[in-house]
């Protein structure tokens, strides 16, 4: 719920009839979808996490990030991409002329996986309805998919995320650009290695900034 919304339920609940306030219905859905969330237990992952981590972002964004699932510091926190790969994605968000605010960032699993292995076939279909569902009422103008999990997970594409990576799909007629993971940059071994994987990337966010008419 955000603060206004708060603020004015406060004011409700104290007997300011002439306050109707009427929430958007936009956010209440999405309010319901987290709430669904927060009480999911459609997977044994959710007896192993820490915290949910439904997503968050604007609700109207251009550009919708989607991860893989929950790492240890966002387990921690309840918040997607907070820990080392998140740092660098938002570098990237920054560099596209975005605050983290005006994206929406999410992922094909809202609780940890073990030891961060990938996410399992029925922990996917468990929880992959609610980012259907987030990205429906969400309507970001371009997907990001994040690695070969969100690739593979969201369109059903098995090949390499270095083979298909900057090629445009689409999902429920939204365009989508996959890229490699902040994870997998910060993998790298050499310095080579990463600059190669940082260029890479930002050619793809480039054709995601043409597509939006940003450049
Ligand atoms: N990696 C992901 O795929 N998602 C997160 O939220 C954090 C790290």
């Amino acid at each position: 719920m955000n603060e206004l919304e708060e603020i004015l339920r406060f004011y409700q609940e104290l007997g300011a009839g002439f306050l109707e306030y009427q929430p958007e219905p936009k956010q209440q859905i999405l309010f319901e979808i987290n709430r669904e969330i927060l009480n999911c237990r459609k997977c044994p992952l959710h007896q192993m996490k820490k915290n949910y981590v439904p997503g968050e972002g604007a609700i109207e964004p251009d550009v919708m990030f989607i991860g893989e699932g929950p790492g240890e510091t966002e387990d921690q926190f309840g918040r997607p991409f907070v820990g080392k790969a998140g740092q660098l994605l938002d570098k990237i968000i920054e560099k596209m002329g975005y605050s983290r605010e005006q994206v929406f960032i999410g992922n094909i699993v809202k609780c940890r996986p073990p030891a961060n292995r990938d996410p399992q076939k029925n922990e996917v279909e468990a929880c992959l309805p609610y980012l259907i569902r987030q990205i429906e009422v969400i309507k970001p103008r371009i997907i990001v998919c994040l690695g070969r999990v969100a690739l593979m997970h969201l369109l059903g594409q098995t090949s390499s995320i270095s083979s298909e990576r900057g090629k445009l799909f689409y999902f429920k007629g939204i365009p989508v650009i996959p890229t490699y993971h902040p994870a997998y940059i910060l993998r790298q071994n050499t310095q080579e290695s990463i600059a190669k994987a940082k260029w890479e990337t930002w050619r793809d966010m480039e054709k995601v900034l043409e597509l939006l008419g940003k450049t």
